[in-house]
């Protein structure tokens, strides 16, 4: 096959231990997972799980030990941290019960699910499509993917995010109000997943605003650190 132009590079993400990369598809996120997040967002209890997506590109994949850089956006006055575990899929399938959804995973790592969140706001208050807030380019920095069978247990992980140096979010995995499980469950009766696809499964309380030259250091339990700059 050729193309009427030369196809840009699959974005990718490195894999713990291995040479090879993770080749990304398709970017899910869930809405509203943690209880203190939803409050701190103007909502309570147990909704639905809701999802949106961001482009596969952007993705800004960290090694170990690095620290990435992540591009200020255009437009916003108010770019948000949101720490988060992210799931990658290695085997796809629709309609996956819950007790059948590990199966299906590759590993996890921890992501920053990046918000434009005056933007945000503002399509939430039109009732308009979220996209400017959440699908922009560089919004989703993302550390290597530890295979499932090293990582372990990561359902009870500590999760935390510091702005240069200061604590901003810490939680626990635990406190996901949909699980891992439930999750894809839900995902994958609206979506066929397909290998190479990242879900970002929301973000404890604490989320806030950084700058320019700021440096977020987030990491989970069991899953390494996750050192990004803003530029
Ligand atoms: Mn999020």
């Amino acid at each position: 096959m050729s193309y009427v132009f030369n196809p840009l590079p699959l974005p990718s993400v490195p894999v713990v231990g291995r040479p090879e990369r993770f080749p990304v598809r398709r970017i899910y996120c869930v809405g509203r997972n943690y209880e203190e997040h939803a409050k701190e967002m103007g909502f309570t209890g147990r909704e639905p799980p809701f999802f949106f997506m961001k482009p596969a590109d952007a993705v800004v994949p960290v090694n170990a030990g690095e620290t990435g850089t992540m591009a200020y956006p255009s437009l916003t006055k108010s770019l948000h941290h949101e720490i988060e575990l992210v799931v990658a899929i290695g085997t796809g399938g629709k309609t996956i019960k819950a007790a059948d959804a590990h199966k299906h995973f590759f590993g996890y790592a921890v992501g920053l699910d990046m918000t434009r969140r005056d933007l945000q706001g503002e399509m939430k208050k039109q009732g308009r499509p979220w996209d400017i807030g959440k699908g922009f380019e560089h919004s989703a920095p993302i550390g290597p993917i530890t295979p499932v069978a090293q990582a372990g247990d990561v359902s009870k992980a500590e999760i935390f995010l510091q702005v240069n140096g200061k604590d901003r979010q810490r939680s626990t995995v635990a406190k996901l109000i949909w699980n891992l499980g439930e999750i894809v469950e839900h995902l994958s009766a609206a979506w066929e997943l397909q290998p190479g696809d990242l879900i970002f499964t929301g973000t404890p309380e604490g989320v806030a605003a950084v700058v320019a030259g700021d440096t977020l250091v987030g990491g989970i339990a069991g899953l390494g650190e996750l050192r990004v700059r803003v530029a």
